[in-house]
């Protein structure tokens, strides 16, 4: 029943550098395409493969090292990219990043690629076809950026779709998601999310980019969840993602999740963990572990952690929000009720906007958008303050993904104040703002 979201663009809009990359004139190679290649007998060994997951705090950034193969699944933020860099080059002694994947535009996955491309030289790059249109108004920046710093770069580019094999050597890659047909494509905002399959020897990952249920929902319908060792699980261990369903088929011994600690999405979440508990798998989190390799060599596999830890049961306790209020102001933030939202409606200075799916709008001063109807279980809105009206963002109560949200501005040097709430609430979305004025 819920999947709530909220940022204010404020902020994100402050990111977004435009790399403009080296150009190298490095002709493409070709695509190994659904190249068959001969099953290894049991017998054979496999060399060592090592499967990172980079801790890039907020975000997706996963290093695949086999040998002289290099790939990278995700980049993380613009602001973590210099880590990023530095981080791969331990890995890639001949310059060479043999191929990278987007799974999708959000600033957390693809913020940091403009910088790799400008320190690698990137050979295959894959991504899910988003566009700047069909990124999100939040992600245009970095989308465009990665795509400015794609052309500079002259790497084959493609366009990942079901059913698309790439290889190298024992890396085999398949993409299960998201399918040929715009139809067949999941709803919900990362419903074209790349679902990435590998298999090296008999040892299976799944990489779910910020992939939800409805995306596993599309691919249960379709029959093609595989049995996998380890799981990244999808956004970010969210209470969106992993359904029981979807576990009981995947069947991960080892789930990895990327996440900040102490961020303020409420991530990784508890019902996630329990999924993941229920099916017995061993759950890694940068959020506590750091770094965390995957070594395997085809047969067995083992699990390194940066930060030694015992595998993720419970969630890590939210931070706790104090609304950072000027000096000697004091506004009365008194006990919230919960409405109903589909309508709108006053009950006192609380006002509920009726939320229109699928476009941006305006109220007062405020603007919000939405990014899908809420009548699936996944319901994404994103608001701020109206430009050049004074509001200031005070701070974002944590619990996105969790439980509800809320968010603290204020204005005219703290004398007026708001507190915006965005909640589901038995199966309806809430959107509720209420003013303040010092001193009333
Ligand atoms: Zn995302
Ligand atoms: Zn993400």
């Amino acid at each position: 029943m819920e999947k709530l979201f909220l940022i204010p663009l404020v902020i994100l809009l402050v990111s977004g550098l435009i790399f403009s990359g080296c150009a190298k004139p490095a002709p493409p190679p070709e695509k190994e395409k659904a190249a068959p290649a001969p099953a290894p007998s049991p017998e054979a060994t496999l060399a060592e493969l090592k499967v990172h997951l980079i801790d890039v705090g907020h975000g997706d950034a996963i290093l695949i090292d086999l040998e002289d193969t290099q790939f990278l699944i995700d980049g993380g933020t613009e602001e973590t990219s210099s880590d990023l860099v530095a981080y791969l080059n331990n890995y890639i002694d001949d310059g060479t990043l043999e191929g990278m994947l987007a799974t999708h535009a959000d600033f957390d996955h693809v913020g940091g690629f403009p910088a790799v491309l400008k320190a690698f030289k990137v050979e295959e790059i894959w991504h899910n076809g988003d566009d700047e249109a069909g990124a999100m108004a939040i992600n245009a920046k970095t989308w465009t950026a990665f795509m400015a710093a794609i052309q500079a770069e002259g790497a084959k580019v493609h366009i990942g779709r079901r059913g698309d094999r790439f290889n190298f050597g024992e890396l085999k890659f398949e993409i299960l998601h998201p399918p040929e047909s715009e139809e067949d494509i999941a709803e919900g905002r990362h419903g074209n999310c790349i679902v990435l399959r590998l298999s090296y020897g008999e040892v299976d990952f799944l990489f779910t980019g910020d992939a939800g249920k409805p995306t596993e929902a599309v691919m249960l319908d379709a029959g093609i969840v595989p049995d996998v060792e380890i799981l990244k699980v999808g956004h970010h261990g969210g209470r969106d993602t992993s359904s029981a369903a979807f576990l009981a088929v995947a069947q991960p011994k080892v789930a990895l999740i990327s996440i900040d600690a102490n961020n303020e999405y409420g991530c990784p979440h508890q019902e996630c963990l329990d999924r993941l508990n229920q099916v017995g798998a061993k759950i890694y989190c940068t959020c506590a572990h750091g770094n965390v390799v995957v070594t395997t060599d085809g047969k067995s596999y083992t699990v390194q952690l940066e930060k030694e830890a015992p595998p993720l049961t419970t969630a890590p306790p939210l931070p706790t929000f104090v609304p950072a209020l000027p000096p000697g102001v004091e506004l009365d933030w008194s006990s919230m009720p919960i409405y109903e939202g589909a309508e709108e409606t006053e009950k006192g200075d609380w006002r509920l906007p009726p939320p229109p799916p699928g476009e941006a709008w305006m109220w007062e001063e405020w603007r919000f958008y939405t990014c899908e109807d809420s009548a699936g279980d996944v319901a994404d809105f994103y608001m701020t303050a109206m430009p050049d009206n004074g509001w200031e963002e005070m701070g974002i109560r944590p619990g996105l993904f969790g439980t509800e949200v809320m968010a603290f501005y204020t204005k005219d040097g703290g004398n007026e104040g708001a507190m915006l709430v965005i909640d589901t609430y038995e199966g309806k979305t809430i959107i509720a703002l209420r003013r303040a004025s010092k001193g009333e």
